[in-house]
């Protein structure tokens, strides 16, 4: 058993990251969770963290990294940029560069600050969007560096890194909040909480996911 049962989740509220935050209150003894705030495009999705934390009755850390828009000007922070997925090894519009070095060194330092050794995480490389930083060798890599910086023990967790949508979908599920995941979450680019709009790139392999998901449930009854 790990003698320290503290984590913090990296919280976006949507699908990924509240299963993360599920996932997590099943696996540790305290659990509190942190949004970077960065001028994305829809502010709708602080809000809908912030519902999320007080309703599963988490701690909930929102940190301005609006520098992250000032250096890196994308389709997620500003609406004159268009959503599109990339084509011929270019990276999706959507990248922002750096993000996730930047969430995680944060979101250790914050577990520093509260005493956790645990970081928990949703990236996947399974359903590659074409994000680098999403990759096992990156998180990997930064654990180390993290440990190194701190001269600490932290362990990054991604419990949904081998995992297609569908499976994420079964994880949520297997703990008892497919429900809450399908209606409260939001991972729609157009701010459309649940289901979402149904035409964004985030939607579309969201409803994928959900679909292939219920088609095998079915099938396994
Ligand atoms: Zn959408």
């Amino acid at each position: 058993m790990e003698k320290n049962k503290k984590a913090v989740v990296v919280f976006s509220g949507g699908q990924d990251s509240t299963t993360c935050l599920f996932w997590a209150l099943k696996d540790f003894d305290h659990v509190e969770v942190v949004t970077f705030d960065y001028d994305q495009r829809h502010k709708a999705e602080i809000e809908v963290a912030k519902e999320i934390a007080e309703d599963q009755n988490v701690k909930h850390h929102v940190l301005d990294m609006s520098l992250l828009n000032q250096l890196a000007p994308n389709a997620l922070t500003r609406n004159d940029i268009e959503v599109k997925d990339g084509e011929d090894g270019e990276l999706p519009s959507t990248f922002v560069p750096g993000r996730n070095l930047l969430f995680l060194s944060f979101a250790t330092i914050l577990a520093r600050q509260i005493g956790a050794k645990h970081i928990v995480t949703g990236v996947c490389e399974t359903d590659f969007s074409g994000y680098p930083d999403c990759r096992d060798v990156f998180v990997k890599s930064l654990n180390v560096t993290l440990n190194l910086s701190m001269d600490d023990e932290f362990v990054v967790h991604t419990p949904l890194m081998w995992l297609d949508k569908a499976q994420t979908w079964e994880m949520a599920d297997e703990l008892n909040e497919f429900e809450y995941v399908r209606e409260k979450t939001l991972t729609c680019y157009n701010g459309v909480r649940g289901d979402g709009c149904g035409d964004c790139p985030a939607c579309e392999l969201r409803q994928n996911g959900l679909d292939t998901y219920l088609e095998r449930k079915e099938v396994n009854s």
